[in-house]
């Protein structure tokens, strides 16, 4: 791609960086902002730098948070014995717009996975394992997605707490809600079959 100015160049190279993002596209982004008031550049340019250097990370869960102790964390009213073990912070947004948890989280900071060069250490397990040894936790929920690497986690982590003596449990894995039963794979069939729940809890939550 020919640029007639350098510096749009280094402003779409930069932007191209994102994930999601290719030239075409940073190249789009560009020339809006540079349709746009200058302030909308300096708002947006701001606004990153200040997430990027005064974003903090909860020293219990390791979520993203504004402050030193999560908004979940320092509330008294969630229950501080159970936690469910999440790869990251969306998947904590996801659980709360269920409105339906009530326990704390764990963020770990990803799955094991040895094909990306991510091994255990580089993880928050050590922290969660500590947890669990300290003795004021009742249960470990895990909710890693349903795949190689997240079940290689959930082991990992399973075989470090199993003589703790709490209750550890995964979230089901199934048909989805508003899916028809022929197009969903096997697997996921099979573990509905295999994890069928009693017809009079199948609709508590609802
Ligand atoms: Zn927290």
């Amino acid at each position: 791609m020919e640029f007639p100015s350098k510096l749009l160049e280094k402003a779409v190279d930069e932007m191209s960086q994102l994930p999601g993002v290719g030239k075409r596209t940073a190249l789009r982004l560009m020339l809006h902002l540079l349709k746009q008031n200058p302030d909308r550049t300096t708002h947006l340019a701001e606004a990153l730098m200040k997430m990027r250097h005064d974003i903090k990370f909860c020293k219990s869960c390791f979520t993203i948070s504004d402050i030193d102790m999560c908004d979940i964390c320092s509330n008294n009213h969630r229950d501080h014995q159970t936690i469910c073990v999440v790869e990251d912070v969306r998947d904590v947004m996801a659980l709360e717009n269920t409105q339906l948890y009530k326990g704390v989280y764990h963020v770990l900071g990803g799955k094991i996975s040895p094909m990306d060069g991510i091994g255990p250490s580089q993880l928050n397990i050590t922290s969660l394992v500590e947890k669990v040894k300290a003795g004021n936790v009742k249960e470990i929920i895990f909710a890693l997605s349903s795949t190689m690497e997240g079940d290689t986690t959930n082991f990992y982590i399973f075989k470090q707490i199993k003589d703790c003596n709490i209750i550890t449990s995964t979230i089901a894995r199934g048909i989805a809600v508003g899916d028809e039963l022929e197009y969903a794979d096997e697997v996921t069939l099979g573990r509905s079959l295999m994890y069928r729940v009693p017809f009079e809890n199948a609709f508590k939550n609802v």
